[in-house]
């Protein structure tokens, strides 16, 4: 005997519910891609080594470095943040391989 086939019901989202997954979808993707303006919003437009300062022709020189090298680590209050020239961001990742090789 066969069973009888349910009707799929296929529940939709509320308007609330999908506006709320498309947020949260919103704000992940701005996490990870403005950490750098936040970042110079906190610690400024100044190179935490050299102290040159940028402004907004070459401001994309400065990057921003993680202290902790991990780019998912990426605390509101700009702990974990380091705004370095192109140059000293650089110098500070050469140092850290180096720092490696010297250690074995
Ligand atoms: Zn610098
Ligand atoms: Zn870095």
């Amino acid at each position: 005997m066969a069973h009888p086939r349910r009707p799929v019901t296929v529940k939709l989202p509320s308007a609330a519910e999908a506006a709320a997954r498309v947020e949260s979808m919103r704000r992940q993707t701005e996490d990870s891609t403005n950490y750098r303006t936040k970042s110079l919003r906190i610690h400024g437009p100044i190179c935490a080594k050299c102290g040159r300062e940028f402004d907004q022709s070459n401001l994309h020189l400065l990057t921003v470095h993680h202290k902790d090298g991990n780019h998912h680590n990426n605390p509101a209050d700009g702990s974990n943040w380091e705004n370095l020239c192109a140059h000293c961001h650089e110098d500070e990742h050469s140092r850290d391989l180096l720092g490696d090789y010297l250690s074995k």
